[in-house]
């Protein structure tokens, strides 16, 4: 499996581009700005957008997502918990001082049980609200990896302070969803470094006495 990880956008955001090297069928996941890069990647390893994924509605996870949309007409998942706050994206952009970006139609719901597909893996959604209502993770068993978004981060947990988070949630959903993955489990966060399963419930702070 392809999986190249570059950050976009003003917030650097963790994009994965996941590619399979037979169909050549590529899953992109939080495509928050830097278009360009991300298509010149595709396009070095020949793959096709078969599905852009959205974590969660925040802008710097979604600003791209309306052109790499037009651009590859690949259609994008969401969980419908986080479409008020995808309707809030000029006021994200407010708060930042930026322009506010076109804002992309969802054709997907991203829930529980959703599963994509890239030629045997399959990527499970899982819904992990607590950032925000709609915030899920992309759980690949195969790869041994999980795209966290903003809810788990090395040594960290996603705000819980902006419009929509809940802090019970959050640790909630970290708890009884993400600790139960294997302990190799690789996990990409939206933001910064990669880290494991095992190495957070040793030594994230935040999940201390879960
Ligand atoms: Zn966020």
């Amino acid at each position: 499996m392809i999986h190249e990880i570059l950050p976009v956008g003003l917030l650097q955001c963790n994009c994965s581009i996941f590619g399979d090297e037979q169909t050549r069928e590529a899953i992109v996941v939080d495509p928050g700005g830097n278009i360009g890069e991300i298509e010149s990647i595709l396009e070095r390893h020949g793959l096709r957008v078969k599905a852009i994924v959205i974590t969660h509605a925040h802008i710097d996870h979604v600003a791209g997502a309306k052109l790499l949309k037009e651009n590859t007409n690949a259609p994008v998942y969401m969980n419908p918990s986080d479409q008020e706050s995808l309707t809030m994206l000029d006021v994200q952009a407010r708060w930042l001082g930026v322009a506010p970006p076109e804002r992309v139609d969802v054709d997907m719901d991203a829930r529980d049980s959703v599963s994509l597909r890239l030629n045997e893996a399959e990527f499970h959604v899982m819904e992990t609200p607590g950032h925000t209502p709609g915030s899920i993770s992309l759980y690949i068993p195969t790869e041994r990896k999980l795209v966290a978004g903003d809810t788990l981060f090395k040594d960290s947990i996603g705000r819980t302070d902006l419009p929509g988070g809940d802090s019970w949630q959050i640790l909630s959903s970290i708890k009884t969803r993400l600790l139960l993955l294997p302990d190799e489990t690789v996990v990409v966060p939206g933001h910064g470094a990669l880290t494991t399963i095992g190495r957070e419930k040793e030594c994230n702070p935040f999940l201390r006495g879960l």
